[in-house]
């Protein structure tokens, strides 16, 4: 092993026989918080960073730029600190603290703009379009960069497949930039036509419009992090996903209390979210094989939030 790099991705995966005790089929998470940056954005990071400087597109010591939830800047920083880049993070305003200090701690530079709609100059994406236009910075855009949904497609979804022995009924996500949908989505199609994939998403997102009517539903506001938005991201593939659950925010969070308290698992809001459409989907039967789905982050980054509060309290 040559730095902690390798250790990105070969995540395990675990059965959820407590929380889906009683279900016709078997329901797999796959432990993406096990990652060395606590997140599935490593695996994405590390294939950004190796696609561009096989592009020749990153000189020694060069400024990355990305407009990031937090979790892919993490990822990016683990990487630029092993291969000698700068991080510069811009995100909303709406993301955890524990985040910003994750971020700053890795020597990121870290940005924070106000909750702005993508029409609106000041949205952190466009943020970050303008400042790596102004400054010859790289912009990583994982939300269209396509090794974001190549990594998923050769990584995770291929490991998915091992890890079940070729056999899956259902697979079950969320959907931030689209990556992991889009990817592993394609990678289960390619090798089982009748495998079910389900976007998972939080009320008040307006992509389960999208995916059902091919139209962006309401906007609301919810508190999960990470999934769901107000506009669809060029890495969502629209045409690997066969249905929508649509999952509230305390549905969400009773959710990663029972991980936590009955699986051990440490995970944040978007697990308890991909969960509970898992086992809906799994409730439902008529399935080839088991359901799996993604464990996307560490329940680390979310000390300071209510909901994360309320569970140590009670
Ligand atoms: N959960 C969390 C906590 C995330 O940060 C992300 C990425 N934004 C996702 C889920 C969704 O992953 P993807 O970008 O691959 O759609």
């Amino acid at each position: 092993m040559a730095s902690a790099l390798d250790c990105i991705g070969n995540t395990p995966l675990v059965p959820l026989d407590r929380v889906a005790r009683g279900l016709p089929v078997r329901v797999f998470a796959k432990c993406e918080h096990l990652n060395p940056g606590g997140s599935i954005k490593d695996r994405i990071a590390r294939a950004i960073v190796d696609d561009a400087e096989q592009r020749g597109l990153l000189a020694p010591g060069a400024t990355l730029i990305e407009g990031t939830a937090g979790n892919t800047g993490v990822g990016l920083a683990l990487v630029a600190a092993i291969r000698g880049y700068k991080l510069v993070c811009v995100m909303p305003e709406k993301m955890s603290l524990d985040k910003r200090a994750a971020l700053a701690a890795l020597g990121a530079k870290v940005i924070i703009t106000p909750n702005a709609p993508p029409s609106q100059p000041e949205n952190f994406r466009n943020v970050a379009r303008r400042m790596a236009e102004e400054n010859g910075w790289f912009l990583t855009e994982q939300f269209s960069n396509e090794a974001n949904v190549r990594a998923h497609r050769e990584g995770t979804g291929r490991e998915i497949l091992r890890q079940c022995d070729g056999r899956v009924g259902a697979f079950v996500a969320g959907a931030g930039t689209g990556g992991t949908i889009s990817g592993v989505g394609r990678a289960l199609k390619d090798a089982l036509p009748a495998a079910l994939v389900v976007l998972a998403d939080p009320v008040g997102s307006r992509l389960a419009g999208w995916i059902e009517r091919g139209e962006l539903g309401p906007d609301g506001a919810y508190a999960v992090e990470g999934i769901g938005g107000s506009e669809v991201p060029d890495n969502l593939h629209r045409a690997v996903i066969d249905s929508v659950e649509s999952v509230s925010d305390e549905e969400s969070f009773a959710m990663v209390r029972r991980l936590v308290r009955e699986e051990g698992l440490l995970v944040g809001g978007s697990a308890g979210t991909n969960v509970v459409a898992a086992l809906r989907v799994a409730a439902r039967g008529g399935l080839e094989g088991p359901v799996v789905t993604v464990l996307p982050d560490s329940w680390d980054r979310y000390r300071a939030k209510p909901w994360m509060q309320a569970m140590e309290q009670s």
